[in-house]
């Protein structure tokens, strides 16, 4: 409403649409954490959480409709990949929850649906407008990625020329301390092996000088033994990184298990003895759909009942 009434109408006719997508459920925790459905013009939906503290309004966006990268942990890997989002979709995700909430986001993750290197070019255009018009920095962004070969130069090259500098935080969700073990939790790992996924993370530090970010899911008894996390600390050695340890949260259809909290501070302690900063992802509200696309799986299995 803030376009002039004529010229939304002149674009209406045009075919423009204009407004937001429609919610179409909302899911509220105990402790605050939202999640939210937004139906597409082409009856997709869109999963978005806002997860508040007492300083932060962390905003957790999706940046495709399903993914095709698999991974046998994820709930968005299991129901397929459907496609990109536009712009806007994303966009209208952060809006909605700044509603939802009442209150300004201060931090964005792209961690929700999808893979945002197989939609470099709107993820990109999307940070520059949550910069430019939401005034959310980019040091308050962090896009999470399973890795994508050849992705990573090209991401570096896209973002100096669309938004003048690389400052985000780029989280490498690597999961597995060795090539063997990463292709069976990750399957799109066989077609980029670890040791070219560690050089391109080397090259993004020299680009960038921006310290990378490891995502690792601990899985009770498949990745997170003592001596996982031994091989883990050398095979990260020497990196300018950071390690984010992500308890799993259980998804439907699946027996991993979520492994104990002295398991997980011990994995965390001998990272930390070999000089490697860890810390531990806290677990939020929502931990029964917590997991990334379940919410839409949920959904999507109740409305085709
Ligand atoms: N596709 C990107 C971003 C979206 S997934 C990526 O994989 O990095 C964001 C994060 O959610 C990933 O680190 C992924 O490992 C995590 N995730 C997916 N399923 C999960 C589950 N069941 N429990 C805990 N974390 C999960
Ligand atoms: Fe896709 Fe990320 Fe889920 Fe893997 S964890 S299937 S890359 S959304």
């Amino acid at each position: 409403t803030v376009l002039p009434k004529a010229w939304r109408q002149r674009l209406k006719e045009q075919g423009v649409t204009i407004g937001r997508l429609q919610e179409v459920h909302r899911l509220t925790a105990h402790d605050g954490t939202k999640k939210i459905l937004l139906s597409t013009d082409d009856n997709e939906t869109i999963e978005a959480v806002g997860i508040p503290t007492e300083k932060r309004l962390t905003i957790c966006l999706s940046s495709q409709i399903g993914c095709s990268m698999g991974c046998i942990f994820c709930a968005t890997g299991k129901g397929g990949y459907q496609r990109s989002l536009a712009v806007h979709e994303i966009m209208t995700q952060i809006i909605s929850l700044r509603e939802a909430f009442d209150r300004r986001p201060s931090h964005v993750v792209f961690m929700g649906m999808g893979e945002p290197l197989l939609n470099i070019e709107s993820v990109l255009d999307a940070i520059h407008c949550l910069n430019h018009d939401l005034g959310i920095s980019q040091r308050r962004i962090t896009l999470s990625t399973v890795g994508v070969k050849n992705t990573l130069p090209k991401l570096v090259e896209l973002a100096q020329k669309r938004l003048g500098s690389v400052q985000f935080t780029l989280a490498i969700s690597l999961h597995a301390p060795n090539q063997t073990l990463r292709e069976k939790l990750v399957p799109s790992a066989r077609a980029y092996p670890i040791s070219l996924l560690l050089k391109d993370c080397r090259s993004y530090f020299e680009l960038t000088g921006r310290r990378v970010s490891f995502e690792y899911i601990l899985l009770g008894n498949l990745n997170d033994q003592i001596h996982h996390a031994e091989q883990l600390a050398s095979l990260i050695n020497g990196l300018h990184s950071h390690v984010n340890l992500i308890p799993y949260n259980p998804i439907e259809g699946e027996n991993f298990q979520r492994p104990s909290q002295s398991q997980i501070v011990l994995f965390k302690s001998i990272l930390e003895s070999r000089g490697i900063s860890a810390t531990v992802r806290a677990s939020r509200g929502l931990d029964k759909d917590a997991a990334c696309g379940q919410l839409r799986r949920q959904y999507l299995q109740t409305k085709f009942k």
